[in-house]
């Protein structure tokens, strides 16, 4: 995990030169993100702002990187609307899963790791208690029709696991959950 960050590749700067007319000044599009292992943003506009790019987390000296570790596609960062290169809205944080082959980034396979961890060691669960709860968290993930029950299902699993282990339960839906799913299990 400590390779360099890759190159930003040029096809997004040639796209936004081009254009039908060969004169269109800009089309929406997307940065390039710069990532830690651990799942640090560390710039959501890699190519335009490259001075900011680092081959370490400053946060938690992890390798950095640009581009997926499978397909090698350029990390989405931030959206740049059309007539508006420069501008377009922050990344809050940086995506889950590869846009272009569905790999989970290796943030994410870290904390789905993490919170199995977490499974096998809260008592009192049986074997499938144990493992519809490992689904549960995939499942919170993403928006999906599952999402729902997953959220109830863990919900009801940190009410059972008493105080301790409760709280590092919810700690981990925390940065494992989408929006949807954190609400349903933490309250608004
Ligand atoms: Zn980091
Ligand atoms: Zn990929």
């Amino acid at each position: 995990m400590s390779d360099p960050p890759k190159q930003a590749s040029p096809n997004s700067a040639k796209m936004a030169a081009g254009g039908a007319a060969g004169r269109r000044a800009a089309v929406p599009r997307f940065e390039v993100a710069l990532v830690c292992a651990n799942g640090h943003l560390l710039n959501d506009r890699a190519e335009a702002q490259a001075t900011l790019n680092v081959k370490f987390c400053p946060e938690c000296g992890e390798g950095t990187l640009s581009h997926c570790p499978e397909c090698d596609t350029a990390l989405r960062g931030r959206f740049l609307p059309e007539g508006d290169p420069q501008g377009g809205k922050r990344l809050s944080r940086p995506p889950r899963f590869c846009h272009e082959c569905g790999s989970p980034f290796p943030w994410t396979a870290e904390r789905l790791l993490a919170a199995d961890e977490l499974a096998a060691q809260l008592d009192d669960l049986s074997d499938e208690e144990r493992r519809l709860l490992r689904a549960a968290f995939r499942d919170i993930l993403t928006e999906n029709p599952r999402t729902e029950v997953a959220a109830l299902r863990i919900k009801r699993a940190a009410e059972q696991a008493g105080k301790g282990a409760g709280r590092i339960l919810f700690e981990v839906v925390e940065n494992l959950a989408s929006e949807t799913a954190k609400r349903l299990i933490l309250g608004p």
